[in-house]
């Protein structure tokens, strides 16, 4: 038995350092998505308990699906490969019928990054509101954009607010906020779904359980595998007949797994060791924010950094880069990866595996190629 554990321990070594040495080498500041499963992780997926979870008999999915449920204080979990295919379900179970309709931010990730899938898929009309600065979707514009009755019109079913939000840049949105759309769809008896692919980086933020920022939504989509760490996978929680519901679309969808306890058991030890440290994330974000923000190239209000997500814009007044070419002169000449989402506007995502000294490897990166093409 120990000889086992001794043979685990070298391979598990082999995984970690041998396999992965652009780990080591490179500085993956792209997203939280870029992330490997921890060791606890790929030791969990080797002791774990599995069967046909299309069947319902894998216990770790069962036990990943049941923990998920109690943390955020709903009646019952799906675990489904990603988060898109968990926001498409939960788009298509609210809405049911073709030719219903779905308000949700013009900047949200199923408006922007889902292929539209709500639409080719779900049949479901999209009616875009802008999102503000901060994330939020306008009270008085969510109620103005409400379908009445008319032969016209598509029926309105559904909002979805997204928390933290990806595209304004990580920001987080209020208890209070939630409550008060909340309150806005009951009045007008439409159901209420959260994108919180990042909830776990808002609770932290907010410090404050992760059930309490999801107690006024109908549903919630939560993600695994972006700042947990976890290789793959989502949740999407909400009530019982909700969930059953949805286990029938995932299928349809081609989500029905069967070995996946394997996947859930790095999902389970996310859930457990990786949700408070998060906030060693949005620290060193903060740090990336507040060195760029004093120089003359880079338009960036640190103090809209909430969690661990950096936007920032190039000043053409005062840089001949652009974002792409600064993407690839930090890639060839420093081995610092960010990404580019716009023609000036770049993306940079901290996590786990990014230290202090990633930090200000990367700090030294950027400075370095802004001022040798500032102006
Ligand atoms: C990444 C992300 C998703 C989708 O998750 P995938 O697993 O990549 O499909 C959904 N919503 C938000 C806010 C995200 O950041």
């Amino acid at each position: 038995m120990s000889n086992t554990s001794v043979v685990t321990e070298t391979k598990l070594d082999e995984i970690n350092i041998v396999a992965n040495t652009d780990v080591q080498t490179f500085v993956d500041l792209r997203s939280d998505t870029v992330t490997h499963p921890t060791r606890a992780m790929r030791e969990a997926m080797l002791t774990c308990a599995v069967g046909d979870d299309v069947m319902g008999d894998d216990p770790t999915v069962n036990e990943l699906e049941c923990a998920t449920a109690e943390l955020l204080n709903k009646e019952a979990a799906l675990f489904v490969p990603s988060g898109t295919m968990s926001n498409l379900i939960a788009v298509m179970v609210h809405c049911q019928t073709r030719g219903s309709e779905v308000i949700l931010g013009d900047q949200s990730h199923i408006s922007l990054y889902e292929q539209g899938g709500i639409s080719t898929i779900g049949g479901v009309h999209p009616r875009t509101v802008k999102n503000a600065e901060d994330g939020t979707l306008p009270l008085e514009e969510i109620e103005r954009l409400i379908r009445t009755e008319n032969v016209h019109f598509p029926v309105t079913r559904l909002v979805c607010l997204e928390n933290t939000h990806n595209a304004c840049g990580g920001r987080v949105l209020s208890m209070e906020y939630v409550e008060k759309v909340a309150a806005l769809c009951r009045k007008h008896n439409l159901a209420l779904h959260m994108d919180g692919a990042r909830i776990w980086n808002a609770a932290q933020v907010l410090k404050l359980p992760v059930a309490k920022l999801v107690e006024a939504v109908d549903t919630v989509s939560v993600c695994l595998s972006k700042g947990l760490g976890a290789p793959v996978g989502s949740l999407l929680v909400g009530p019982k007949a909700f969930i059953a519901a949805a286990r029938r679309i995932r299928k349809v969808l081609g989500g029905g797994m069967r070995q996946a306890g394997v996947l859930a058991a790095c999902g389970l030890v996310a859930l457990r060791d990786m949700r408070e440290r998060v906030t060693e994330d949005h620290i060193r974000a903060r740090r990336i924010a507040d060195a760029l923000a004093v120089h003359k190239s880079v338009k960036l209000n640190p103090d809209t950094v909430d969690s661990n997500i950096v936007f920032f814009e190039l000043d053409p007044a005062h840089t001949t880069l652009t974002a792409s070419s600064l993407v690839s002169k930090l890639n060839e000449g420093h081995k610092v990866l960010i990404m580019a989402l716009g023609p000036m506007r770049c993306r940079i995502v901290t996590h786990y595996m990014i230290d202090d000294a990633k930090v200000d490897t990367a700090i030294r990166a950027l400075l370095e190629t802004l001022d040798a093409h500032a102006k």
